[in-house]
């Protein structure tokens, strides 16, 4: 585990266009806000693990925010200040839950639906991220903290005013486009230059 145990995980959907109109979907006027629960959250390394009962689990790379200290009802300046450090992320899904459910807490939730790591890093500037995802070595998402519609200041003010933030609470940022299936066998690696690279092996529910 990298010792990452966030209260509460926040994560933001279709936050890149690219990604939205993949899915059929447009940006929305605000961010679109759901949870995921700390149990999902598994570590690098360990195994991503395939419920028997979905059909669909993708793979969603991620920017991963650490939030460094109690924020409510910030400013984007106090947002901005309050990053304390950046993270990778995969905001696994069961896509075939997400259509049917309506909302996502089944289809964002199975257990090890949120690996993270390798590590956290402080003192990065949000403005420079990109992420990377690859299924087996081969790059299948790339999207920059620019291209995202709503910035990581604008998304923790925003949340910030919903729900109090606390040091060591998660925002995941969005993906970009580029998800696809995840299979048994598969080895699946979300890259941020300057952070690292989470690396997961995707497993079935039997053999888990
Ligand atoms: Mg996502």
């Amino acid at each position: 585990m990298t010792g990452i145990r966030p209260g509460k995980v926040v994560c933001v959907g279709r936050n890149y266009l690219a990604h939205a109109r993949e899915m059929g979907n447009d940006v929305s006027s605000e961010p679109l806000l759901f949870l995921k629960p700390p149990s999902a959250v598994i570590g690098p390394g360990e195994p991503i693990v395939l419920p028997r009962v979905s059909r669909q689990v993708e793979h969603e790379a991620e920017i991963a925010v650490v939030v460094g200290r109690r924020l409510r009802r910030a400013t984007e300046r106090e947002a901005a200040a309050a990053i304390g450090g950046v993270t990778c992320a995969n905001d696994v899904t069961a896509r075939d839950f997400q259509r049917r459910d309506g909302q996502w807490t089944r289809a964002k939730g199975f257990d090890t639906f949120c690996p993270l790591g390798p590590r956290v890093v402080e003192h990065i500037d949000w403005r420079g991220l990109e992420v990377i995802g690859r299924v087996n070595g081969a790059e299948r998402q790339r999207g920059r903290a620019a291209d995202m519609h709503f910035s990581i200041p604008f998304l923790l003010a925003h949340i910030s005013g919903i729900m109090t933030l606390q040091a060591g609470d998660l925002v995941l940022t969005g993906t970009p486009a580029g998800v696809g299936p995840l299979q048994a066998g598969d080895v699946v690696e979300v890259e941020i230059p300057g952070v690292g690279v989470l690396s997961n092996p995707v497993v079935n529910e039997d053999a888990a």
